[in-house]
């Protein structure tokens, strides 16, 4: 991470994204779904801040609520000093050269009728920006920034791997020079092979770039390798939030200690201390009362179904939301 100074790119405050569900009654006005509820955290230039979760967990709508491709229903998000929130579609559509996203299945957001070479001239065209020629040259560095060859430049995308399609939609999210990037489960789709091939082209674009990334995946042992902090999603709220390294050695809350438990380890002894993950993930529509991991969690005890824990500074350089975070219960034991 390279931070210039102390004053964060991205500040996100009690980030809140609610939707209405049928709740099944003819007349009924429906239920509040809490798939962002109550997220802040802060990003600086160069670093990359990992959001892990299972699926449903809220992460890739928090993604989407950042950069206003749904809108938030109540919080504060400030870019550069600038309240996006507050910004209309022109000034949104301006701001948008300086944050771009990079989705899981680049084959969908790629449209099957251009060219690569149409595709990456896009967002040139679209923001007015150099003639033809010029145009052509930055669509063929582009691709020599991503690893691949200029004759790319006339073929569609289905003449891609899926590994290949990702490095097109990383060559269009870097095209006009972004200070962030939102990679939603980027590498998700990918053989594991490829995967660390894509995240190591990300890192050697943020460095040469000083990128920030907001990186969301599934996958604690893909979030670990490229990120420098880490929030731990569960249920659309942050339950635990510190350094990568700190994280995944002295995990503190037990949602975390599972998701680690679940990455897979070549050593069969190792894998029998696992403490893998019971039940499913509650409905976001419906959540437990008090901490929202109680109906799951091998620590519970009374207190936490009847009162929700706040996310606050444990002493071990992270945030956790929990009453009996694992470092106090292993202090009693
Ligand atoms: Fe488990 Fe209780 Fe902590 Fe929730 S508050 S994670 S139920 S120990």
């Amino acid at each position: 991470m390279t931070e210039s100074d102390n004053t964060p790119l991205l500040k996100v405050e009690n980030l809140r994204k609610y939707f209405t569900v049928k709740d099944g009654r003819l007349f009924g006005s429906g239920k509040k779904l809490m798939a962002v509820d109550d997220v802040s955290f802060e990003i600086f230039a160069g670093e990359t801040v990992g959001f892990v979760g299972e699926s449903g967990c809220g992460k890739s709508t928090l993604g989407k609520a950042v950069l206003r491709l749904i809108e938030p229903t109540a919080g504060c998000v400030s870019f550069g000093g600038r309240d996006l929130l507050a910004l209309n579609r022109k000034e949104l559509r301006e701001i948008r050269k300086d944050i771009q996203i990079i989705f899981q299945d680049p084959y969908e957001s790629l449209n099957p009728r251009l060219t690569i070479g149409e595709i990456l001239e896009e967002p040139f065209v679209i923001h007015k920006l150099g003639n033809a020629a010029e145009r052509k040259i930055k669509v063929a560095e582009l691709l020599k920034k991503v690893g691949l060859p200029e004759t790319a430049i006339n073929r569609f995308p289905h003449e891609f791997s899926g590994g290949q399609r990702q490095r097109i939609g990383i060559a269009r999210a870097i095209a006009l020079k972004p200070r962030l990037i939102i990679c939603d489960e980027p590498v998700s789709a990918l053989d594991v092979s490829v995967q660390s091939q894509i995240l190591n082209l990300l890192l050697d674009l943020q460095k040469e770039m000083n990128l920030a990334l907001v990186f969301i995946a599934h996958d604690l042992a893909v979030v670990k390798h490229i990120s420098d902090r880490i929030a731990v999603m569960y249920l659309g709220k942050i339950v635990e939030f510190g350094k990568a390294a700190d994280i995944y050695a002295n995990p503190q809350h037990p949602y975390t200690e599972a998701l680690i438990s679940a990455i897979p380890i070549p050593d069969p002894f190792a894998e029998k201390n696992k403490k893998p993950l019971a039940g499913e993930i509650p409905s976001p529509a419906d959540p437990p009362s008090g901490c929202y991991f109680h109906t799951r969690c091998p620590y519970v005890q009374e207190q936490c179904k009847n009162e929700m824990p706040e996310l606050i500074p444990n002493g071990k350089n992270s945030l956790v939301a929990c009453h009996f975070s694992l470092s106090s219960l292993q202090e009693t034991s």
